[in-house]
């Protein structure tokens, strides 16, 4: 068997042309323009690619955005004082500041403070509350794009066995909420770095979700014969090419669909952030229940 390829790049780009329609919709209706800050803190840093085409993005479905580059000896209260400025700041519906931050910042603490309604990127504590109490208001942007790459490809999750392989508060963890929300109704395992013998839970999983940052890690006597596996890693090559946690060559023969590196879950992340800053704009003006975009 040779897996279905579950394009990311093709689904966001229709995303998106769906998306530049509810933004002019929005525009037209309130004559606001939904505007995203993005924040990027110290010389070279390694998420400034990711930044650039997060911006790009939101130019391409009409969303106003602004870049804060800030030296690496910012401090914290420099920082700080920024992010009160752009929460305070009515134009400004979505904030993101670029992760990792310099180490003598407290990560935490700053995105604590970037206010509920701005938290596009969904890392805050509000957001994660509200989707762990089953409502939530921003989904995290990479399982919100997984969510919709199952969706969209109609693969079914019901009743299915999710294996999670990762537990982080940006991609595990909201993950596994959100595959075992009713509706979604998978039964979900996290596995992570203290879990004895992955393989003995991804071998019986239906579908795999690989999200730890170790290169080719997943190989095919790991997999069920036609379980879907979403790769989420991004790991650089020697050679500066990209390679996800999949060890995609010889799973791709075992597996029913399967996600590329790059083209995969990397595209659906930015896409899902345009959603959000939307849906921010819309949950500041309107903050009707015909307003609130269902998830
Ligand atoms: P992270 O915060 O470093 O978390 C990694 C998780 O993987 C942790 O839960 C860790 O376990 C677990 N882990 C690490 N090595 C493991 C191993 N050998 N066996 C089992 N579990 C292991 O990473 P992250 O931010 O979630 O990102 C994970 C990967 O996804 C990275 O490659 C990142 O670049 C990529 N990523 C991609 C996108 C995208 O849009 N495509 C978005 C976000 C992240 P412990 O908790 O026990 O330490």
């Amino acid at each position: 068997m040779t897996a279905r390829l579950l394009d990311g790049k093709q689904l966001a780009q229709t995303l998106q042309t769906e998306l530049t329609r509810e933004v002019a919709a929005f525009q037209a209706r309130t004559g606001i323009r939904p505007g995203l800050a993005a924040v990027l803190v110290g010389d070279n840093h390694p998420g400034a690619l990711y930044v650039k085409n997060k911006r790009k993005a939101c130019a391409a479905v009409g969303i106003e955005s602004w870049l804060h580059e800030l030296p690496s000896s910012t401090t914290q209260g420099e920082l700080l004082a920024l992010l009160a400025r752009l929460n305070a700041d009515p134009q400004v519906h979505g904030i993101l500041v670029q992760l990792p931050l310099p180490r003598h910042l407290d990560e935490e603490k700053i995105v604590d403070f970037i206010h509920p309604l701005k938290d596009v990127d969904g890392f805050g504590p509000s957001s994660l509350g509200l989707l762990t109490a089953g409502r939530p208001r921003f989904l995290a942007c990479t399982p919100y794009g997984v969510m919709q790459l199952l969706q969209r490809n109609g693969i079914a999750t019901a009743g299915k066995h999710a294996v999670i392989v990762g537990r982080s508060n940006i991609v595990g963890k909201p993950l596994a909420l959100l595959l075992s929300r009713k509706g979604a109704d998978a039964t979900v395992t996290v596995c992570h770095s203290r879990t004895p013998d992955i393989a003995h839970f991804t071998r019986q999983a239906d579908l795999i979700v690989m999200a730890i940052g170790q290169p080719d890690y997943l190989k095919a006597d790991m997999v069920k014969p036609g379980a879907v596996v979403i790769d989420v890693g991004m790991n650089r090559r020697p050679d500066n090419s990209w390679t996800g946690d999949v060890d995609f060559a010889s799973v791709r023969e075992v597996a029913s669909a399967i996600t590329p590196v790059p083209g995969g879950v990397g595209p659906m992340t930015v896409t899902m952030l345009l959603f959000n800053t939307l849906q921010a704009a819309r949950l500041q003006q309107l903050p009707a229940l015909d307003e609130v975009v269902k998830i």
